[in-house]
């Protein structure tokens, strides 16, 4: 093993803001199926500000003795210090399998959490926020839940100096009605900002949202609807949804010329690849693997930094656009584990074979000497890592 295994080194000495006793002040539901649960602390203490896209981890004790951990996106507005909002999809079981529990921590808040109990809640945290920095327009774009980070920077942007001048476009896709969360909250924004503009498109609307003429477009978000709406400008583009939504839509942005740097993602579960390509092809389909991942040119560069996942694994080059290496493993189809995603819970800790890392958040509680935590740690220099498992 080489001497400068697990430098360690802070590239920024943001330690993730341990966890804290929240009280659940408010519960409400905002569609068949999304709850909002508002978070108080719990004894006064004053809540640690987050910036609009960040999110939390909650600890959920389990009525099994279990303590699960997940995150949630904060989606409420930034402004208000007094409390925090998080809105949770229940996770139903995959379809046609009935043989599997439904998704067990969103069950647990749905079905057993009330107004007056208490939380363990650590963060804020994340890289996804829109920045103050720039007048460009900003266009939200969502799939399903994934709209909880952009509902709290449409809040950030209509409070913003200059909003006036930055069009902004909040563009969301969801099934029908009955799961289209956050309507009146998003149409109230709008309506008391002429520069902020709605489109929503339902894959299947019902008899009753054509009646009431809930949504603007049907079926998939289109290249059209998205030419028709945007027109030519240098947007900045926050995107989060479904794996097969992210890469559609990464597509078709790239296909209408939006700059990759332009396009900021989250996803909600592990990362997967959204492009391959250095220049788009919209009139093409992407090559794409038996997993459904688009397939990656694997020429690296000389100078590139290289990263093994495993001694005896091929090498891909370090990519600057993923947070860490959880990321890129993901990218690369490992399946890690993982759960807080921010360095608290070393659910992805991992050896290190060869070289060192870097820390983009100081892990709460370090791993053992020649080990790292994927999900806050970036390479310094070539890395080999000894994770357990073959890509998928
Ligand atoms: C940065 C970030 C932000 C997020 N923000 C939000 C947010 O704002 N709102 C939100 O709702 N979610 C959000 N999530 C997702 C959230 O963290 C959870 O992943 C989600 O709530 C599902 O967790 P769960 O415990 O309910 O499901 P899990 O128990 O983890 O199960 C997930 C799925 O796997 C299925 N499953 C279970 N066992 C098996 C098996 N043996 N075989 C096959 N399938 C199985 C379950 O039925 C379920 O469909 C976010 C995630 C991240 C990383």
């Amino acid at each position: 093993m080489n001497d400068v295994v697990n430098t360690g080194v802070a590239l920024a000495s943001r330690a993730p803001l341990g966890f804290r006793r929240l009280r659940v002040s408010g519960r409400r539901r905002e569609s068949a199926s999304i709850v909002s649960f508002e978070l108080v602390p719990a004894e006064g203490e004053a809540l640690p500000p987050f910036v609009a896209g960040q999110f939390v981890t909650l600890r959920l004790p389990l009525p099994c003795g279990e303590r699960l951990l997940r995150t949630y996106s904060l989606s409420g507005d930034p402004a208000d210090a007094a409390r925090w909002r998080i809105s949770v999809k229940r996770e139903p079981a995959p379809p046609g399998r009935d043989d599997v529990p439904a998704g067990r921590g969103s069950s647990y808040l749905h079905d057993a959490v009330h107004v007056g109990d208490e939380l363990d809640v650590a963060g804020p945290s994340g890289a996804f926020v829109c920045g103050d920095d720039t007048t460009r327009p900003v266009v939200l774009m969502s799939g399903g839940v994934g709209l909880t980070p952009l509902v709290s920077m449409l809040h950030r942007l209509r409070a913003m100096d200059g909003a006036r001048e930055r069009r902004v476009y909040f563009i969301h896709a969801c099934e029908d009605g009955a799961v289209h969360a956050f309507g009146r909250e998003v149409e109230a924004v709008a309506a008391a900002c002429p520069n902020v503009h709605v489109h929503v498109c339902y894959r299947q609307p019902s008899g009753e949202d054509r009646l009431a003429q809930r949504f603007d477009s049907e079926g998939l978000i289109s290249r059209e609807t998205l030419q028709r709406l945007l027109p030519l400008d240098d947007y900045e583009v926050y995107l989060c949804g479904p794996s097969a939504f992210m890469q559609a839509n990464w597509r078709l942005l790239r296909g209408l010329g939006v700059a990759r740097e332009r396009i900021h993602y989250e996803f909600f579960g592990p990362a997967t690849v959204l492009e391959a390509d250095a220049e788009p092809e919209p009139a093409q389909e992407a090559p794409s693997d038996a997993a459904g991942r688009l397939e990656i040119e694997q020429e690296i560069d000389a100078d590139a930094t290289i990263v093994k996942f495993h001694p005896n694994a091929r090498p891909v080059a370090w990519d600057t656009r993923c947070e860490s290496l959880l990321e890129l493993a993901e990218q690369h189809g490992y399946a890690v584990p993982f759960s807080c995603r921010i360095g608290i819970c070393n659910t992805c800790v991992t050896p290190l074979a060869q070289g060192g890392v870097e820390y983009t958040t100081a892990p709460l509680d370090p791993p053992p000497e020649g080990s790292v935590l994927l999900c806050c740690a970036r390479p310094a220099g070539n890395v080999t890592l000894a994770l357990s498992g073959t890509p998928t």
